[in-house]
This record gives C-alpha cells, sequence and structure tokens, in this order.
C-alpha cells in the first residue's frame, strides 16, 4: 500500500548525514549528532534513520526526541518528521492521489456495510430444522405431516413470552406450544407438527412467524409431501 507519496516517519539522511557529534564535526558534518535518543525512545528498539522499516508504528516518540536535541542545539527541527519518500528527495508529493480515492472508497463502503448490519440486528436468534428422519407422515387419505424443531434465543431480558403462529401457500395447521417461555426455554428444541390437507403439490413454501413482545420475526422453511 505504499509508494513514493506515502508520508510515514522518516529520517531525513540528506540533511543528517554524515553524522558527528559536537567533538568531531566539521563543516562536512550533517545535522544529526548521533545523541542515540531516536532509539532509546522507540518502543520497538529500531533505528528510524537505517530507513523505513516494517516494525515502525508511527508513534513519533523519536520525531519527539529528535525536535527536542534540535532545538538545544539551535537547529531546525524536523530532521526526524512525517515525510515521504518523494519529499525527502526534493520532490513534490500530492496528498490527494487515485490510489488514496480508491481507499477512502473502500473504506466508506466497508463502514457503510458495517453500520447496515448494526441496524439489521435482532434480539431474537430462531433456527428451525426439518426432521430429516421421516420427511413426512401421512395421518389419513388427504392429511399429511412434517415435523421441525425450532429453537429461539433471546439476547434482552425483555423478550419473555413468544408466540409462534404460521402461514403459506396451503391449508396449513400447527401443533405445538402456541406460546414459548424464553425464561424456560431459551436455546432449548421443541418439536412442533405442521399438518396439510389436499395438498397437491411435493412441495410448498411454509413461514414461521414470532411475535416477541417488542419484536417480531419470521423464518421460511419447507413443507414436503413426497421424498425429492
Ligand atoms: S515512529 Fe515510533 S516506532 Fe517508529 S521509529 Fe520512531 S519511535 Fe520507533
Amino acid at each position: 500500500m505504499f509508494d513514493k507519496d506515502t508520508r510515514t516517519v522518516s529520517y531525513d539522511a540528506g540533511r543528517g548525514e554524515p553524522r558527528a557529534n559536537r567533538r568531531n564535526a566539521d563543516a562536512n558534518s550533517g545535522d544529526c549528532v548521533d545523541c542515540g535518543l531516536c532509539v532509546q525512545v522507540c518502543p520497538t528498539g529500531i533505528d528510524i534513520r537505517d530507513g523505513l522499516q516494517a516494525a515502525c508504528i508511527d508513534c513519533a516518540a523519536c520525531i519527539d526526541a529528535c525536535d527536542n536535541v534540535m532545538t538545544k542545539l539551535n537547529r531546525p527541527s524536523g530532521l526526524i518528521r512525517f515525510a515521504s519518500e518523494a519529499q525527502l528527495s526534493g520532490q513534490t508529493s500530492p496528498i490527494l492521489r487515485a490510489r488514496l480515492v480508491g481507499y477512502a472508497t473502500i473504506m466508506l463502503i466497508a463502514g457503510s456495510a458495517v453500520l447496515y448490519g448494526f441496524t439489521r440486528t435482532t434480539s431474537l436468534l430462531i433456527e428451525i430444522r426439518k426432521d430429516r428422519n421421516a420427511l413426512y407422515t401421512r395421518l389419513n387419505e388427504r392429511t399429511l405431516c412434517n415435523n421441525y424443531r425450532i429453537k429461539i434465543e433471546a439476547f434482552t431480558e425483555n423478550q419473555a413470552l413468544v408466540e409462534v403462529s404460521l402461514s403459506g401457500s396451503g391449508h396449513f395447521e400447527l401443533f405445538g406450544p402456541s406460546k414459548i417461555d424464553l425464561r424456560e426455554n431459551s436455546s432449548t428444541w421443541l418439536p412442533y407438527r405442521v399438518c396439510a390437507k389436499d395438498l397437491q403439490q411435493p412441495r410448498a413454501d411454509l413461514t414461521f412467524y414470532f411475535k416477541g413482545e417488542n419484536e417480531t420475526a419470521s423464518k421460511a422453511t419447507t413443507f414436503l409431501t413426497q421424498a425429492i
């Protein structure tokens, strides 16, 4: 993700090198007096003067330490500073770049997706499992039944009672607890049976409705009248 215009904590080698302390400094010496404070304050123990390193966390502690030394020596601050490779080599470095706009767009989309996810949270977690042992049972010539197991979990204490009902594209009838008390049955698999009369198609859509005290939810499943 880095390019030559990425601003990061950088040592201005052109200004700082060759390093020399006050005793052995001459006209060719750079501004770095090799005090070593930038290395001492670095939480990751690196020497930023060796160049950009993966361990650097951009905390800027070395910038502050170096600026203090430069100020005491009456030299301009910024020997270590936030700068791009292009800036350090004397070129201009635009802030607004196509890469930056691309990353900002991706972040915006990701942030919007997270926000959308938060608005879609539910206080009821519902699972429905169809009994796979017997796809259907025949009660009489005209009536077939399917068995389901339903589990409801509530994420708030306000959802104590949940009413269970049914709708679908047939004449379905629901057998099982019409109200679930989540104080006793949260996360418990409860058996339900759905029966239909004179259903001709091999399968039909079925929707369970759940009405809590503060929230309603629905869950779709299928009703089978023959092995598919
Ligand atoms: S910015 Fe922080 S981590 Fe990076 S070299 Fe300077 S002191 Fe070390």
